[in-house]
């Protein structure tokens, strides 16, 4: 029976809108992280419009009650687990998009998958190119709140870099409008940064205006195999010297046989290490960046390397490469890092990340976004076996101590969330945690929003 702040709630928010069966609540207690442990929450409530949010927030700062907002529950870093006794906040209603093609603009709601922006996009014959593995089961505003990246940010930078302007709804209910449709505004501090990556820590996104590019000519797509991960990543650090792929992705044997368990495409399981690279300028030149990458493998070592300008035949190479995580969850329980190094520290990190492996005696199998330097090592253990827990969630600090020792950091695109928090003042030091707090408690004086996560 719900109790009389949600009947009040309940009265402010239209039909529908506020959901307190145990069933329907328990669907949006967890997230993708493998989190052993979430809060119940008293009830959901599935926003369908910015006011919603308003009510809500408000409501939930008279009464204190912790609020987690909720895009599509995708993040690998525990950033929207439900907590107890809290509300979840979930935009999925909130999906509307319209395309600007003359201002080469979308503007959507929070709630719209990437690969919906990327459809409407496409529709008024522009891109959008920020393309999380995730981008088709994931939403606009919690890539907005992660400033997700993808293959092609190597390239094309991340969320941020696309984000003109935000609507926002802060812990009290007032709703700002941040940056707007140009792209060019220097008119105060650029606050709609601080929102972008604040993982639903300062505010609620409920509307995101974002810049489109012209689509980028059909991609040619090279992909090698190495005897060894250190040749790999060699290879990867000359590519990066060399010129700017359009994506360049890497899958460790454990990874590559994951895949190939799944999918059956023929893909080298013998391999030490995959590497995926591809080119989208187009014509000569494109085919000459390719040749040069193909050339870098070469030079370091790759026992296989092939290349095709058939764009289908070069999704197919990437599509694998998207499937690795699920594919590698199929082995145990996975923890998922996320850290970042220097280019030239790449074959440093990856070398160092099979030997927290053997050391640890824990399975891990290492993909990324190679080119950014951006690597998910996926920690494979047996739940059950408190011995082979204890030992993975060593090497998972392992890994990002390592990172940090390379000059690199936790994490690259997922977030901090709850996972990596224990990290976060090691990297980031004492007066930096400093003004992330006091920022917190400027916008958010009562801690209620996403508590627990981030900072
Ligand atoms: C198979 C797989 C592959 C992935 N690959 C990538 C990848 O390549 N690159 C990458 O960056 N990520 C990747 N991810 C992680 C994940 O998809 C991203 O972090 C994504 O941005 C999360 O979006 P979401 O809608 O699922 O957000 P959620 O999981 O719902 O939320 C994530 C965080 O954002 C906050 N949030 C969500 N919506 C809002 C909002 N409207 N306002 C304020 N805060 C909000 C939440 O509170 C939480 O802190 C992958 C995930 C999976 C499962």
């Amino acid at each position: 029976m719900p109790d009389a702040e949600l009947v009040e709630l309940a009265g402010r928010l239209p039909a529908a809108a506020l959901v307190t069966d145990p069933d329907l609540i328990a669907g949006y207690r967890f997230d993708r992280s493998n989190a052993p442990r979430a809060g119940w929450p008293r009830a959901v409530v599935r926003a369908t419009c910015t006011q919603d949010v308003q009510t809500t927030l408000r409501w939930a700062t008279r009464h204190r009650i912790a609020v987690v907002p909720r895009g599509a529950g995708t993040s690998l870093a525990g950033g929207s687990l439900a907590v107890d006794d809290g509300l979840v906040l979930s935009l999925e209603r909130m999906r509307a998009i319209t395309v600007d093609p003359a201002a080469a603009i979308a503007v959507a709601q929070p709630g719209a998958l990437n690969a919906e922006v990327k459809a409407a996009a496409s529709s008024g014959g522009l891109w959008y190119p920020p393309d999380p593995s995730s981008f088709a089961i994931c939403s606009i505003g919690g890539n907005v709140a992660t400033n997700a990246g993808g293959a092609c940010c190597v390239k094309y930078g991340v969320t941020t870099d696309y984000v003109l302007g935000l609507e926002v709804v802060l812990a009290d209910g007032r709703a700002l409008r941040l940056g707007g449709q140009t792209v060019k505004d220097v008119a105060g501090y650029d606050l709609k940064r601080l929102f972008v990556g604040s993982e639903g820590t300062l505010g609620v996104v409920t509307e995101v205006t974002l810049r489109l590019m012209p689509p980028p000519a059909a991609s040619v797509t090279m992909v090698a195999t190495f005897p060894d991960i250190g040749s790999a990543g060699r290879a990867v650090t000359a590519i990066a010297a060399h010129g700017r792929p359009s994506a360049l992705e890497l899958m460790d044997q454990v990874a590559v046989t994951s895949v190939e368990k799944r999918l059956h495409m023929g893909l080298d399981t013998g391999c030490g290490a995959f590497l995926v690279g591809r080119s989208d300028v187009g014509g000569d030149r494109g085919r000459s960046e390719v040749a040069q990458m193909v050339s870098c493998c070469r030079s370091h070592g790759a026992s296989e390397v092939y290349w095709t300008d058939d764009e289908d035949e070069g999704e197919q190479f990437m599509a694998a490469r998207r499937m690795a995580i699920p594919a590698v969850e199929r082995l145990g329980t996975v923890l998922i890092e996320d850290v970042g190094v220097p280019l030239p520290a790449v074959t440093d990190l990856v070398e160092g990340i099979a030997t927290i492996s053997t050391t640890h005696e824990t399975v891990i199998a290492t993909i990324g976004h190679a080119g950014d330097g951006n690597f998910h090592p996926l920690v494979v253990f047996d739940r059950g076996d408190p011995a082979a827990t204890k030992r993975a969630e060593r090497a998972f600090g392992a890994v990002m101590d390592l990172a940090r020792s390379l000059g690199g950091t936790i994490t690259g695109e997922h977030g901090v969330g709850t996972l990596k928090r224990p990290w976060l003042a090691d990297q980031l030091g004492d007066d930096v945690m400093a003004l992330h707090y006091q920022l917190k408690e400027m916008l958010d004086p009562l801690g209620i929003l996403n508590p627990g996560k981030a900072i």
